[in-house]
């Protein structure tokens, strides 16, 4: 868990510490190192550059300055994607595919298809597909934990919306 640590997005490039413009276009990526994922936040010079392929990545904009954050739920969907697509034993690996899942439950991207021994089994709405996704041992102390980790790493606020 300790381990596990992410960072909200940083006002500048995480390569050449530039900073930002107001509505610069960027490149965020989810990095896996040794069993922890992080993000970086890449200016597009920079992005042209790397050396090698993030777990994770999309294109986004510097918020206008003054503007709101808006939530970008898509970026969770990829990141959902690449979990699926390599599902792993690892228990952190697994409390966090779990999560997102009922995050992406209550954004309406996953539907409940249907509930298993230890397992939920969810309808993607980008394919139809259903995909079971075990059922971690967690608490609510740890799974609060991890809610603030990926509220951190996809600038989503969604204590906000908790058991509405
Ligand atoms: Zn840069």
């Amino acid at each position: 868990m300790e381990d596990w640590k992410v960072e909200r997005r940083k006002k500048r490039c995480t390569v050449c510490e530039r900073v930002f413009a107001s509505e610069e276009e960027l490149c965020s990526c989810i990095v896996e190192a040794e069993g922890a994922f992080s993000r970086r936040d890449l200016c597009l010079a920079c992005w042209e550059r790397r050396t090698s392929e993030p777990f994770s990545f999309w294109r986004t904009r510097m918020p206008r300055i003054r503007e709101r954050k808006l939530e970008d739920i898509g970026a969770m969907v990829e990141f959902f994607k690449r979990l699926v697509a390599a599902p792993s034993e690892d228990p952190l690996r697994r409390k966090i595919t779990y999560l997102v899942a009922l995050i992406l439950m209550r954004k309406k991207r996953l539907k409940l298809a249907g509930v298993r021994a230890a397992a939920l089994l969810v309808e993607k709405s980008w394919d139809g597909d259903v995909a079971e996704i075990p059922e971690p041992a967690i608490g609510d102390e740890e799974l609060q934990t991890l809610r603030v980790e990926m509220e951190k790493l996809f600038d989503v606020e969604l204590a906000a919306e908790a058991a509405a």
